[in-house]
Parts: C-alpha cells; sequence; structure tokens
C-alpha cells in the first residue's frame, strides 16, 4: 500500500487516487478501473479498498483496521457527489455493487454483491426515478438473492444440495406458466422479493438488512471472505497463485444495463483473441445485466456483426472507447461494459489472453501500426516463447477437438512431449510402420509403443506420431520425435499395450492395430477416433515449400517477428540432429550450427556391421568389422558437412551402451538372428549367447557407456575421429568450408577426456598426412555427470568447449532415471513436491548450481571456453533464459524448436 494508514482508495468524476501502477494494492480491476477514470473514460465513480485490508481481515478473525470505517464513508460521499445520487435516499437512491479484483485475475473464483442499497423505500424510488417498475423490482429480487447467496452463506454447498431461491423462482415461473425470469411481472417479482425475505429469517433467524450501510459492510466481508473459499484456494494452487497476496473489493455505483431497449451489457476484445484480427469484438445483450451474459439464458449478439445497427452511437463510443485503451495500454484489451441510457460505463478492462497465432499477429500489427517498438513486442508477457509452437505444428481444428471430446472420445493424457496434432492407424510395430509406408507412402500411422528404442527409428520416421506407455520428456521416444518434429505423447500409463493381440486398451476401451487415434502434442490428450486437423502454413514455407512467403501472411508476420528476435539475441541457437535432411530443416528454421549430432542413429541403418564388431572377441576381428562402418559413418558425416556449409558441427562419439545393438530382447524377439549372427561370424550359437549374456546390464544408464566405451575399445573412437576427419577433408576439398567439433560423452574424470582426446589427435594426425590436407577442428566434451561440473576446471585443461547434457546431468544429478520417471512425476506436480518436471525444464536450485559452477570453473581455466547445451533443455524457454543468465554461448534444440529458443533468448537479452 503506497500510504500505511490510507485503507480507501477513490475514483470517478475525471480523478482517482491511486493508478495501473498499484495492482499488487488495488488488484488488476481497481488499478484499471482508476487508470481508465484517470485517462478519461467513463467510469461510474467507486473506490477500492486494497489488498491488504483482505489480508488484515482474514489474519483478525474477520475484524477491519480500525479507519476504514470512516474512510468508506468518506469515499461514499465522494461517490454520491460525483454520481449525483444518494446511498438509502427514498428519492434519488444510489445502488452500489461490490466485486473482488485479484492481482491476477481469478476469473469466477470470488464473490460479487450487485444492488446494494435497495429496501423497501428505496425500491419505490428506483421504479418511480427509472419509470420502469419492473425494472426496480426485478433489481431488488436479484439483491435479495444474491445477498442470501453470497453474504448470508445460503448458496448451495455440494451437487446435491439446492439453492431456495432458485426453487422459489422455479415455481413461480411455473406457477406463471412461463420459461424465463424476464417473463415474470412486477407482481410476480413482488412476492417473490417477500418469499425471498422469509427464506432469509427462517435460515439464519435475522430479519434481511434493510440498512443500505448495514448491506454494504455485509458485502465487502463476503468478498474478502471469498479468497479463502475453496475454489479460489484450488484455482491459486493450479496458477501459481500465492494465497498471501490477498484480494481487493472495490465498491463501485450501479449503472444499469436492464433499464430499458437503450441499456445494455457486454464484454468485448479490442482485436480477436483466437486468430488476432484486428477490429473491436465481443458478445452484448440488450435490456440485461451483465451475469445474465454469463448464464447463457439469453443468446447474446455478436458486436461485429451487429451492435452498429442495434445501437450506432454505442458502437461509435465502443470503437473510439477501443482505440483509446490499445493507445494506452499499448496491448489488446479485454473489457467489461454496461450501456445506460445510451451511455457506455467500462467496468472493467484487463490485457487480454491469446493464443499464440493471436499473439503474434498482435504484436507485429502493433509495430507496424506504430504503437508499440519492436523491443516491447518480443516480451515474453506478450509472446510466450512456446506459443510459437502453435504456428509450427499442425493443429486440431478446435470445434472438431471439443466435438470429439462431447462424445466421449478422450481416451487419457500421458506427458507432452512432441508439439502438434497427428491423427493416425494404430500400428504397434516400427517394422510394421515402415512396411506400410513402403507400399502407401500417404498411410496415417501413429506408432503406439510401450516405449521406443533406436531401432524403432525408421518406423518413427514414417508416423505422424508417436505414443507410449512409459517414459518421460526426455525418454528417446520424446527426443526424437522432437528432432524429426513429429507429434508424441510418453508416458500415457493409463495404457496396456498387447504386441501379441495387437490391442490397446484405456479401462474398458479396447483399440485394435488399424483402429484410428488421435493425439494433441500441446496438451497430452489422445483421442480415439479421427480429429480433423490444419496444417501450418510456416511450415509449407520453410519446409515442404507448397506456399510462396507471398501467399502467407502468417509466414510473413512469422518472419518479421525472427527479424527483431535475431537483433535482440546474444545467445546462438544450434540444433540436435543426426541427417542432412533434419539439419536442412533445422537451418530453414534459423539454426546457426549443430549442437548434437548423435552418431549412434546412424549406427542403426548398419546394423549388421555393428552387431559384427560387438561380437567380435579380439581387437583385429573388431577392426575388421570397424573398417566396415567406416565408409557409412563417413558418407553420413560429409553429407551434414556438406548441408551446413562451415556452420559449427558438434559431432558426439559413440554413447549408448553396446547391448542396445544386440541384447537378449533381441534374440527372443528374432528367433532366427542368433542362428544367422553365427552363420555370418562363423561361430557357435552359443557362442552368440554367451557374449551377449556378457553385455547385459543392470543399470546400463550408469553402465559400460559413453567415453567408457571408447576407452575399452579405442579402435571405435579411432574409427569414428577417421570417419569425421576424412569427411571434412573431403568436403572442404569442394571447396565448401568445414568446422568439426568432436565431443566425448559422458567424460567425469579429466583423464577420461585425455585418453579419448589423443585418439582423436593422433587419427588426425594420420588422416592430414594421409590426405594431404588440414582441417580446423576442436575437441570438447559433454557435461553429463556431477563430477565433470565439479571438477571442470581440470576437465578445461584439455578440453576446448563444453556442452551441458542436461538430460543425463539432471538424471545423474538427481538419481531419477529419465527413462522411469513417468509413474510418479505426475504425483509430484499435482502436489508441488517439484515446481516443474526437470527433465523440461532445468533444476536451477540443483542441476543449475552444478551448470553455473563448470561455467566458472571451466573458464576459470580457459578463459575463452566456449559453452553450450544439447540437453532437451535446450530448447525450454525457461531454461534458454537460464542459460543466458550463466553466461552460455549457445543453446542447442531439435529444429522445430529453434524458433522458440531463438524467441525465448531475445527475451533473455532484453531481461537484462
Ligand atoms: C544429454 O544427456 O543431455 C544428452 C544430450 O545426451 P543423450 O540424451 O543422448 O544422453
Ligand atoms: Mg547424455
Amino acid at each position: 500500500m503506497a500510504n500505511e494508514s490510507k485503507y480507501v482508495y477513490c475514483f470517478g468524476g475525471g480523478c482517482a487516487d491511486g493508478d495501473a501502477s498499484m495492482r499488487n494494492s488495488l488488484g488488476g480491476k481497481g488499478a484499471n478501473l482508476a487508470e481508465m477514470t484517470n485517462i478519461g473514460l467513463p467510469v461510474p465513480a467507486g473506490c477500492t479498498i486494497p489488498t491488504e485490508v483482505c489480508n488484515y481481515y482474514i489474519d483478525n478473525a474477520n475484524h477491519y483496521p480500525p479507519k476504514l470505517d470512516d474512510q468508506v464513508s468518506e469515499a461514499l460521499k465522494k461517490i454520491e457527489r460525483v454520481m449525483g445520487a444518494e446511498f438509502g435516499s427514498r428519492t434519488n437512491p444510489l445502488l452500489l455493487s461490490c466485486r473482488s479484483g485479484a492481482r491476477e485475475s481469478m476469473p469466477g473464483m470470488m464473490d460479487t454483491v450487485l444492488n446494494i442499497g435497495l429496501n423497501d423505500e428505496t425500491v419505490q424510488a428506483l421504479a418511480e426515478q427509472s419509470g420502469n417498475e419492473r425494472f426496480a423490482w426485478d433489481s431488488y429480487r436479484r439483491f435479495t438473492q444474491m445477498y442470501g447467496d453470497v453474504v448470508l452463506d445460503l448458496k448451495p454447498r455440494d451437487k446435491t444440495d439446492t439453492d431456495p431461491f432458485e426453487e422459489l423462482l422455479e415455481t413461480r415461473k411455473e406457477a406463471a406458466g412461463v420459461q424465463y425470469d424476464s417473463e415474470l411481472s412486477a407482481d410476480h417479482l413482488k412476492e417473490l422479493v417477500a418469499a425471498f425475505k422469509q427464506v432469509i429469517k427462517d435460515r439464519t433467524g435475522h430479519d434481511f438488512p434493510t440498512d443500505p450501510h448495514e448491506q454494504v459492510w455485509g458485502a465487502i466481508g463476503a468478498v474478502f471472505r471469498s479468497w479463502m473459499n475453496d475454489r479460489a484456494i484450488v484455482y491459486r494452487r493450479d496458477y501459481g497463485i500465492p494465497h498471501h497476496w490477498g484480494t481487493a473489493c472495490n465498491v463501485q455505483a450501479m449503472v444499469f444495463g436492464n433499464r430499458g431497449d437503450d441499456c445494455a451489457t457486454g464484454v468485448g476484445l479490442t482485436r480477436d483473441g483466437a486468430l488476432g484480427t484486428p477490429g473491436f469484438n465481443g458478445d452484448y445483450l440488450i435490456n440485461a445485466q451483465g451475469e445474465d451474459v454469463v448464464a447463457g439464458i439469453r443468446t447474446p449478439r455478436r458486436i461485429e456483426e451487429s451492435l452498429a445497427v442495434d445501437m450506432p452511437e454505442v458502437y461509435e463510443q465502443l470503437q473510439s472507447i477501443g482505440q483509446i485503451l490499445e493507445q494506452h495500454y499499448k496491448d489488446v484489451q479485454d473489457i467489461e461494459f454496461t450501456v445506460q441510457r445510451g451511455k457506455v460505463w467500462m467496468l472493467q478492462t484487463r490485457n487480454a489472453k491469446r493464443t499464440g497465432f493471436a499473439a503474434v499477429r498482435i504484436a507485429i500489427d502493433m509495430v507496424n501500426e506504430g504503437l508499440i517498438t519492436e523491443q516491447q513486442a518480443l516480451r515474453k508477457r506478450r509472446i510466450p516463447a512456446d506459443d510459437l509452437n502453435q504456428l509450427l505444428q499442425p493443429i486440431f481444428d478446435p470445434e472438431a477437438k471439443a466435438h470429439a471430446d462431447q462424445e466421449g472420445r478422450l481416451l487419457t493424457r500421458g506427458i507432452n512431449a512432441g508439439p502438434g496434432a497427428a491423427c493416425g492407424m494404430i500400428c504397434f510395430h516400427a517394422t510394421d510402420a515402415e512396411a506400410q509406408f513402403k507400399t502407401d507412402p500417404n498411410i496415417e500411422l501413429i506408432l503406439v509403443r510401450r516405449e521406443t528404442s533406436p531401432e524403432d527409428l525408421r518406423g518413427m520416421r514414417v508416423a505422424k506420431g508417436i505414443l507410449t506407455a512409459f517414459g518421460g520428456a526426455s525418454s528417446h521416444a520424446a527426443l526424437v520425435s522432437r528432432q524429426m518434429g513429429k507429434v508424441c505423447i510418453v508416458g500415457c500409463a493409463a495404457l496396456t499395450i498387447d504386441y501379441q493381440q495387437g490391442t490397446v486398451t484405456v479401462r474398458d476401451q479396447v483399440l485394435r492395430e488399424g483402429d484410428w487415434i488421435s493425439l494433441d502434442g500441446f496438451t497430452g490428450e489422445v483421442f480415439s477416433g479421427q480429429v480433423t486437423t490444419k496444417p501450418s502454413e510456416i511450415v509449407e514455407v520453410l519446409i515442404h515449400k507448397t506456399k510462396q512467403p507471398v501467399e502467407s501472411e502468417t509466414y510473413q508476420r512469422f518472419e518479421q517477428l525472427m527479424t527483431c528476435v535475431d537483433k535482440a539475441r546474444k545467445l546462438r541457437v544450434r540444433t540436435n540432429v543426426d541427417h542432412p535432411d533434419q539439419a536442412a530443416e533445422a537451418i530453414a528454421f534459423g539454426a546457426e550450427g549443430i549442437g548434437l549430432c548423435r552418431t549412434e542413429h546412424m549406427f542403426f541403418n548398419h546394423l549388421d556391421e555393428i552387431r559384427e564388431m560387438i561380437l567380435a572377441d579380439t581387437k583385429a576381428k573388431r577392426e575388421v568389422a570397424l573398417k566396415k562402418l567406416l565408409p557409412h559413418q563417413r558418407k553420413d558425416f560429409a553429407g551434414l558437412f556438406r548441408v551446413m556449409l562451415g556452420r559449427p558441427v558438434t559431432i558426439r562419439l559413440l554413447d549408448p551402451p553396446l547391448h542396445e545393438f544386440l541384447s537378449k530382447r533381441h534374440l527372443d524377439e528374432q528367433p532366427d538372428l542368433a542362428d544367422t549372427l553365427a552363420t555370418r561370424l562363423q561361430v557357435s550359437h552359443d557362442e552368440i549367447k554367451r557374449r551377449v549374456e556378457e553385455l547385459h546390464e543392470e543399470n546400463p544408464m550408469l553402465g559400460h557407456r559413453g567415453c567408457r566405451i571408447g576407452i575399452v575399445y579405442p579402435e571405435i573412437t579411432a574409427m569414428q575421429a577417421r570417419a569425421i576427419l576424412e569427411a571434412a577433408c573431403e568436403v572442404q576439398q569442394e571447396g565448401i568450408r568445414v568446422h568439426p567439433e568432436v565431443m566425448i560423452p559422458l567424460a567425469g574424470f579429466l583423464t577420461e577426456f585425455q585418453n579419448q582426446e589423443a585418439i582423436v589427435r593422433e587419427t588426425a594426425k594420420i588422416v592430414f598426412q594421409e590426405k594431404n590436407s588440414t582441417v580446423d577442428y576442436s575437441i570438447g566434451t559433454m557435461i553429463e555427470v556431477p563430477r565433470a561440473a565439479i571438477c571442470a576446471d581440470q576437465i578445461a585443461k584439455s578440453a576446448e568447449f563444453f556442452s551441458f547434457g542436461t538430460n543425463d546431468l539432471t538424471q545423474t544429478t538427481l538419481g531419477i532415471s529419465r527413462d522411469d520417471y513417468g509413474g510418479f512425476i505426475g504425483y509430484y506436480r499435482e502436489n508441488d513436491i517439484v515446481p516443474n518436471d526437470p527433465f523440461q525444464t532445468i533444476d536451477q536450485e540443483g542441476v543449475g548450481r552444478l551448470m553455473k559452477l563448470a561455467v566458472e570453473r571451466g573458464r576459470q581455466t580457459r578463459p575463452d571456453l566456449k559453452i553450450g547445451i544439447c540437453g532437451e533443455h535446450g530448447g525450454d524457454p525457461a531454461s534458454v533464459i537460464f542459460c543466458q543468465q550463466i553466461g552460455l554461448d549457445y543453446v542447442s534444440c531439435s529444429p522445430f524448436r529453434v524458433p522458440i529458443a531463438r524467441l525465448a533468448a531475445a527475451q533473455a537479452a532484453l531481461d537484462e
């Protein structure tokens, strides 16, 4: 509160005690009522009792601070003066409303009381003054009912409880033979008021209060108490609104939209909130009070369609108010208004909620209109970076989705790992998906798996979407899907998948192979059957090239936005890809390099050779197998270098445990595999089995993986280094610049790093001699285990760059398996154990501290150490902001998240 002993802030008659900057005290509604008054808009006079009083009231057993009473009386006098009416007058009565209004809007969660000040005398005066007896008694009927429900707490407590007032109203309507409240006559309403008062007397033991001052104090208390009602508490928990904020209470002169046909009530937006189309739009009802719009008793009319004809002067007033509001607030406004006798009165304004589409359109239009600067357009508040997703992915047609929900087709919800909307026929095996795709490249499939592994890659590539029962946001399915730009939902615990039967069961619903299923990767919702989708125009222009830029305004606005983004940001944005076509997509989205190429994904195209290498029992035999792999790897790397045209390409050496390529599971699933391998390698069937058993690990993620493979089998590292450097020489000779960065995975000891570094450098020397040419390259490491972060000063003695592998770093720091946390993370989130999914958003206090330490220590040793991040967090806006704060040079993420990371990087720079 600006002033410790000031408990009431008045507004009206062109001036206000408060303003928009005081929303913490006055709440959003109160602060904006004051602001609108200050800028000369028509606001019925009133006063705001700040949030601090609510907190005092709750903390002091529903008592108010001592001087509040006097200050409210003073304020009421001011309101009377401005409005030219008197509270409680029997000739010219002022009526009041009491409305809640917290710092953040909590729609419909707290209470409101309207028409305060009516009693048996003032109702007569209102009838005479308005010349409309029915209107006066209708207002009185509404007031007694609302007062009884809200202030005297007679409203139903649960679904089985009934509202005594509603019951009487229904009975009265039946007796009168009418359907709507509005068809009841003044006499009916008089009867109802008497009956309502009797109910109050019966239920509370007290008469309905006729003293207007007692009424207003009753309403103020009810508004403050409603901050603590169950609905409001649950809402605050869901939306992260602190319980100590409290609500303000706005006491304001009533204006009436139900006083005749030159009156109305309405809500509107200064631009469309779904698509951002310019122009005032909204709903209104002639001769009605605000609650009627919400109650849905009468269908409201659209402002943009008919108001100009129904009430031309009102339409003009609203247009001009809309312009003033946007000029002033520099943003789209969401307003409530009342029309009384042809005059518009403003009851509320706030920044409007909007979709990602609308956010971009509105921000860019406002820049082009000269209303805001480019930098203002980029603010998080205007375009949450994640919302850009909506522009890049196909989306479900909102109406079709709502329809599917109504039809009971929503099956379950999982972790929304790859955004977008996808429909397809269920397919349980990647090999089947691939085979079906070969016969019909237009086939639409959803790959449904308990989980995926690298072998499923080819099936994933041809599927429209991927659905798994297990796994979390950085599970294989999730990260590969994002990399491929596929829709993906993981960790859908409610799914029971039976591969043998070819069924997936959710509760009592059984879906079979070939049945249609639809995934909303934005929300994690899974629907049975098909839901209509719409393609992204930006992807049509940039990736599919099926649209020209001039044909798509959405694309043009996106392009303009991204140009502003690139001017503002400091962090570089790279991409995680393994294939040239993915790299080309990422460049189209603005990637400036490859931050992570996972070489093992390439190996899955050459399983025979890699299995031969794994099964070799001598170094010499391994080298024979590796020689066969070399040309494939070289070709793959050359492909990447050609597409990347001199941009940095970080290639990580082999990382996963070898049994991902050959394990008991493979032998079980493919009964003739052991024999095929035995024949091919000229060893016995038993020998194959023995080697496979040897490879088995209880905790593979903490086992023989990462640089530990290359240390035990140096010839693997040598082959990969050779493939990278030979490819680099080859492409350089074609006249294309190359910039390879070799990355050692999972190192925790300097010695581990140095061991691998020596092999790479030695190989480079040989390759350069053979090729009679050299290539600039660097060698760095991933920081994926706490020891690497803690000992970063030592590792930086040799490593030329760091890249945070936050998937593993989160897993190893938290001791939570990235593949198994789906079973409890939902519970953790719902019960506020963790604020976010730590595999989606960096756990700043834990993992983030280690990262900060690693940056500081690494740069102590090597001040120009280049540091990036290539875990899934590199595409998460909150994590990108954190990366900027701790001084990283770049973030790297999947292609479709590149624009999001660019925007988040710009927002991070603007926040500084
Ligand atoms: C990581 O651990 O963050 C990482 C990028 O490596 P991967 O996900 O391949 O283990
Ligand atoms: Mg890793």
